[in-house]
Formats: structure tokens, sequence, C-alpha cells
């Protein structure tokens, strides 16, 4: 699934090609894509509005509208948002965004955990309850090492499924938290509120540091994850435990080991990360 540093790529993608484009035509292919409002009423909201400030928020790309609307999409598994400058099929479109400059803009999503709202204000917190409910952003400035001290004091469970909680922290899934964790030496299946100060310390800055690495390496194309022109990102190259089972760890030159944590597969290093 893609995480912050691929959606943020895709933001940036989309605030250097489609900011201030005017979408002549929508074309929906699979109703189940949309999610609010009946697609319709979806196709006939968007059409001829212009695209204006791309954000995003977690996992989420908020795309306003000159009309003070916006767009919510979030690309699920394996969706994907491909530019192009002519009308090309791309395989798995559900919903085709045509522009005025008669380039489009396709979300394709070959397993549909994917989905768009369309949202008539501001209000998208509203619309859509995973914002509701989203923590904070990691790479936001409000996001202090006092705030992620305070955040872990007193929760239950394993460190590795807190970080991939979205309610805990925006943005971060299985990769980037396995990262970090490997690279402060913590066990994914740790108990957060017995974390050492210092190892709250070293996840942090890990944390942060591993999430910018990898914006600044267009993300990680380990499954379906592709940016706006279709490439795929640098970093996976870079991971340091991800699905590296069998291999020498990189620090201790241990055999890297695969576990279930929260039903999901987690690499880790059983020497360094204690
Ligand atoms: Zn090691």
């Amino acid at each position: 699934m893609p995480e912050l540093p691929e959606v943020e790529t895709i933001r940036r993608g989309l605030e250097q090609k489609v900011r201030g484009e005017k979408i002549k035509r929508v074309i929906i292919r699979n109703e189940r894509s949309v999610k609010t409002p009946p697609s319709s009423e979806f196709v006939q909201k968007i059409q001829g509005k212009v695209l204006c400030q791309i954000h995003r928020r977690g996992k989420y790309l908020i795309l306003g509208l000159d009309s003070g609307e916006s767009l919510v999409l979030h690309l699920g598994m394996t969706g994907r948002l491909i530019y192009s400058k002519t009308r090309e099929e791309i395989g798995y479109s559900r919903v085709v965004f045509l522009l005025e400059n008669n380039a489009q803009l396709s979300f394709a999503d070959v397993r549909g955990f994917g989905g768009l709202w369309f949202v008539p204000d501001e209000k998208f917190e509203e619309a859509v309850p995973a914002l509701a409910n989203m923590g904070p952003e990691p790479l936001g400035r409000s996001f202090t090492l006092e705030k992620f001290k305070q955040l872990l004091k007193g929760k239950k469970g394993k460190i590795k499924s807190l970080l991939m909680d979205q309610t805990f922290i925006a943005g971060i899934g299985n990769i980037y938290a396995q990262e970090a964790l490997f690279l402060s030496g913590i066990h994914p299946t740790r108990s957060p509120s017995l974390l050492l100060d210092q190892e709250i310390e070293r996840l942090y800055h890990n944390l942060l540091n591993v999430l910018k690495e990898a914006v600044s390496y267009r993300g990680s194309s380990v499954n379906t994850y592709v940016d706006l022109d279709g490439i795929e990102g640098n970093y996976e190259p870079r991971l340091r435990v991800y699905r590296r089972a069998g291999s020498n760890c990189l620090r201790c030159r241990q055999v890297i080991e695969r576990m279930e944590v929260g039903g999901r597969g987690t690499y880790f290093c059983p020497r360094c990360q204690k």
C-alpha cells in the first residue's frame, strides 16, 4: 500500500502537472470507486471545475477545486493515479478525468480498495470519517519528540501495529514502520508503554528521517506503486530490513527473520532489535 512518501510524491506531481487545469469531463468506469455522492452527481459536480491546491493528509490526497469544494482520494492497496498528455487507455482505470488541455488523469485500481469522495465544502473531515480520526502528521511542525512521548504513554499492544495505526500517527504503513524499528534497534512486538526514553528518542528521529529520505527518493515500488508518470520509486533498493528475510543484517550480519505481527509480514534482525 502506498504510504506517506509515495502519496507525497504523487501530491508533488499533481501540483506540477494539474494545478490550474480545468476538468472537462469525468468518465466513471467502475461506480464502486466513487464513495460519495452517487456517481451521476459526482460527475456533474466535478465537470467544469478547476483544480487548485493539492494537499495530503496521511495517505489521502485532497484536491481543492476553484469552487471551494474538494475531491478526496485514497489509493487503497493497489491504486494508481496516472497522468498522460494524450487520451490513452490505462489498465484497470476506474475513474478518468479528461482535462481541458487534452491531458488526462486516470485513477486505476486493480483490487479496488481505493476510492474517491466529492466534498461540497472544506469539511472533508466530516465527509471522510478516517480523516476525522486521523493522528498527527509525522512530518508536521507540531509533531515534536515531546508529543510523540505523550502519545506513547500508556499505549498497549505492539509498537509496530501502533505505528501503523492511522489514528495514532498518519501515513505510516508496513514498510516504514519496519524500517524505523530496525534503525532504532527496537523489536516490532515491544510494548509501546515500556519503551525507554532513549529508545523513544531514537524511534522518533529514525521515523522522521526514513520518511524524509523515502520522499527524497520518490517512494518505494515494492508492490504496484508508481508515480504520476507511471515511473517506479527509487527507495526500494535502500530499504534496510523490509523483505530481506534470509539475507544478512546490514549492521551485524545476523540473518534477517520474518514473523507475523498483527497479521502482517514483519522483518527484523533478532540480534539488533531487542
Ligand atoms: Zn543485526
